[in-house]
């Protein structure tokens, strides 16, 4: 069971006043708010054991190099790799594809072959790829989704061919929240020898991740949405295949020797990481997952289906307001518009009684274009949140449809 009092009180921004209400923060597929153990973790970090890793043979160095390693191991038992050094830090879910876009096209990608993407994806799942395709001359195809924004099978099937490469889905859509079946996806996209990379932006804070079971090739996500530092971000491959792609940038640590004429790059996972990597960023990452750890996943998963449901009740009841997509299977995240209501209207009148939502496309242009709209109103939730904010969120929404009647 939560202890909700327990919960909002390691959250101090939580008790913030906006234009002298109550802050009510429902924006947190935007980003999550931090608990004061990933706060006050990073000031002890700078305080006690600051120095950059991999470098030095002193003290601080060899500490900050353990903590590091031990933010890796941390993510691996998390996601259920095989290996810490599938776990690769980057800067965060874009970071992380490109790196794919670049390394793994760079080598397995030619003139002709297709990359399949569902077409309600973020553009960080979109645009890398559209580049890809464009430096290799291959082919970018939209995985069409039905009316509940869920992808369709039938026709997910009918474009795999040997010609497919990769697949690219979120576990979790961002615009609309709908789960997409990434187990089925990634079965169906392996009997045609196709890789698999799963955007796990949306999905890595809401319920337990198990890399192995799901048997992608590839799974992303950004520490700030899992109450870690902006930042730092996870790319975690297969070991067999990180090990065949070659580095994405060069630098420092991505090395074994260098000289003139030749240089040996480092083992997995340092050879993906040139420069000095973001490894206070990657402390406060192990600090949430030990945070999130301690409260429970299954238990963060059961309160925050039990909110969304109550927030989807509630609003549905509201004439004019329009559940973009309602599909059955739904993480953490409603997507609305109301009728002959601009969102952006909506948004800054509910910002007013101190609601934050958000509005617009969700970086999700052709998501928005396939069902018809310029953008929706979006609430995301987290485990701090209650009913009683779903309540202020009601109340604020009939107020501002009364204001436009
Ligand atoms: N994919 C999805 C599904 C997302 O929700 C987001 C962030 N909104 C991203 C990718 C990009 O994440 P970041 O900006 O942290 O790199």
């Amino acid at each position: 069971m939560i202890d909700i009092n327990k919960i909002r009180n390691d959250f101090p921004i939580l008790n913030t006043k906006v234009y002298g209400r109550q802050l009510v923060y429902l924006d947190n597929g935007a980003t999550s708010q931090k608990p004061l153990q990933v706060i006050s973790s990073v000031a002890e970090f700078y305080s006690t054991i600051n120095s950059n890793i991999h470098r030095g043979v002193h003290y601080l160095s060899s500490k900050a190099t353990e903590e590091y390693e031990k933010s890796r191991e941390k993510v691996k038992t998390f996601i259920n790799a095989k290996s810490s050094a599938e776990v690769i830090f980057t800067k965060g879910t874009t970071d992380s594809i490109n790196l794919v876009a670049f390394s793994f096209g760079e080598k397995f990608i030619s003139e002709g072959d297709e990359i399949l993407v569902c077409e309600t994806e973020h553009h960080s799942n979109i645009v890398p790829w559209q580049m890809l395709c464009e430096r290799k001359r291959a082919k970018l195809i939209k995985i069409p989704v039905d009316n509940n924004t869920e992808i369709i099978m039938e026709e997910y099937e009918k474009l795999l061919s040997s010609k497919t490469k990769l697949v690219a889905v979120a576990q979790v859509s961002n615009a609309f929240g709908t789960i997409h079946s990434t187990e089925k996806i990634i079965e169906k996209a392996h009997k045609f020898g196709a890789k698999v990379l799963i955007d796990g932006a949306q999905s890595i804070q809401h319920f337990s991740t198990d890399v192995q079971k799901l048997d992608c090739d590839f799974y992303v996500f950004s520490g700030h949405k899992i109450y870690a530092e902006t930042g730092i971000g996870v790319l975690f491959g297969k070991g067999e295949l990180l090990s065949q792609m070659p580095p994405y940038q060069g630098g420092g640590d991505m090395i074994n020797s260098v000289s003139f004429e030749k240089t040996e790059y480092a083992e997995l996972p340092l050879k993906f990481e040139a420069g000095t990597s973001n490894y206070v960023g990657a402390y406060s990452l192990l600090k949430a997952i030990e945070y999130l750890e301690n409260i429970g996943l299954k238990e963060i998963a059961e309160y925050e289906t039990e909110l969304k449901n109550y927030a989807f009740e509630k609003l549905s009841t509201i004439p004019g307001l329009e559940i973009i997509g309602n599909p059955k299977n739904n993480s953490g995240v409603i997507s609305f518009t109301l009728k002959d209501i601009h969102f952006y209207d909506a948004g800054m009148i509910l910002d007013k009684m101190g609601i934050a939502v958000r509005t617009g496309t969700h970086c999700a242009e052709p998501a928005m274009k396939r069902f018809n709209i310029l953008g929706t109103i979006r609430v995301s939730f987290s485990f701090y949140n209650t009913k009683e904010e779903i309540d202020i969120l009601y109340n604020g929404l009939l107020k501002v449809k009364q204001m436009f009647e």
